[in-house]
């Protein structure tokens, strides 16, 4: 079953409101009239509804970088996502391995996030990763399986066919080391497979599941044309319009 693809640029903490706009514009121009395949931008909060207001005639999606399990109420520093929604984001990153590492979110904290997002109606992109020393360790597979069942415990399978899953290696991100295609492909199908198995065939079938970690133009076409992976979560790639728009456009 071949998933429709699914490109993503995830922002982190760059951009003012200028640099955002500026950049919203030139991916939305290069990216209309694609149907083939889908484009999603994960910009600050602070410039979420000004990038959603640049693309507002665009099938360009807005996600948030994470999101609260609740709505509203004394959580500062979080952001809802009814205020997501509100500023024109659709979707929201959970569990990026800069929050696992960095701000020492769990597994547990993650699936109340995922939980919250499906919840409130944003789709959650889930993302998953082992670090070098876990992969060294050929623990790989084992922390996966924990992030994957803990990460969606208590999500039904209605909820888990609106789920997006980013398999982003940490040793490969931001470091310019990117998994080599074959390593991402059985990452991916180790993936769909324990998807099958705690939900069925066909909802594992229907997931799309993208790489992220070091994605530029240069390795974007051989990742994309592995069986199981159905899109890219690109970092520092999708700052510039020039490379991302490349990445959308891959053959
Ligand atoms: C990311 O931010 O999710 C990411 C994969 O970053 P980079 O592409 O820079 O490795």
């Amino acid at each position: 079953m071949k998933r429709k693809p699914l490109l993503a640029g995830n922002w982190k903490m760059h951009t003012t409101v200028i640099e955002a706009c500026h950049l919203a514009a030139e991916i939305g121009r290069c990216s209309a009239g694609i149907d083939d395949r889908d484009v999603l931008l994960a910009p600050p909060f602070t410039v979420l509804s000004e990038v959603a207001h640049v693309l507002k005639d665009s099938k360009i999606m807005i996600a948030s970088q994470n999101v609260c399990w609740e709505d509203s109420g004394a959580f500062t520093g979080e952001i809802s996502p009814t205020m997501i929604k509100s500023a024109g984001g659709t979707a929201a990153i959970i569990g990026h391995s800069e929050r696992r590492q960095i701000f020492h979110e769990d597994n547990r904290m993650i699936n109340k996030r995922v939980q919250g997002a499906l919840k409130f109606g944003l789709v959650p992109i889930l993302c998953i990763g082992e670090t070098l020393e876990e992969r060294e360790e050929e623990r790989t597979f084992i922390v996966l399986t924990g992030q994957i069942r803990d990460g969606l415990a208590g999500v039904s399978a209605g909820d888990m066919k609106k789920t997006i899953v980013a398999y982003e290696p940490v040793w490969a991100i931001g470091t310019g080391k990117t998994a080599s295609k074959e390593q991402a492909q059985e990452v991916h199908a180790f993936v769909r497979n324990l998807l099958a198995e705690m939900y069925e065939k066909d909802i594992a079938d229907s997931v799309r599941i993208l790489y992220g970690g070091s994605v530029n133009v240069d390795n974007v076409d051989g990742l994309m044309a592995q069986a199981d992976i159905d899109g890219a979560l690109v970092g520092g790639a999708a700052l510039k319009a020039e490379s991302f728009c490349r990445i959308i456009n891959f053959t």
